[in-house]
């Protein structure tokens, strides 16, 4: 989607430290980390956010948390939040739909 940060980011128009990449998913380190691990689990398609899913992205969001999942134990974090925003009252700046992944003392919820 034009005018979207993260669609930039996923078409390597704006740079990011990405950890994690396939057909599908993109996983960035967060630029403002609230947590001394903080990153963004996205879906390459442009969703804007959970209000706008749709029965066809169940998987989708279930391959979401699962590279969570996977990223978790691959860093071998001991726990971890995962969090979505959902809304501009919800606290969602970026309108296209993204996972926080967060571990350790969290400093400031995102
Ligand atoms: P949210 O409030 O859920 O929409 O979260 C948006 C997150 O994106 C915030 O935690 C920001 O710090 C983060 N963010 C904004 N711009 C960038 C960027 N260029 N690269 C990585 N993370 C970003
Ligand atoms: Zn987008």
């Amino acid at each position: 989607m034009k005018n979207c940060l993260f669609c930039k980011i996923i078409n390597k128009e704006l740079p990011s430290d990405i950890v994690y990449e396939d057909d599908k998913i993109i996983v960035f380190k967060d630029i403002r980390p609230k947590a001394p691990i903080h990153l963004l689990i996205l879906p390459k398609k442009h969703i804007p956010s959970v209000d706008h899913l749709e029965i066809p992205d169940r998987d989708l969001m279930g391959e979401l948390i699962l590279t969570a999942k996977v990223i978790a134990e691959k860093n071998n974090l001991k726990g971890y939040k995962l969090m979505i925003n959902v809304g501009r009252d919800g606290g969602q700046i970026i309108d296209h739909l993204h996972l926080h992944l967060l571990s350790g003392k969290i400093t400031e919820i995102p």
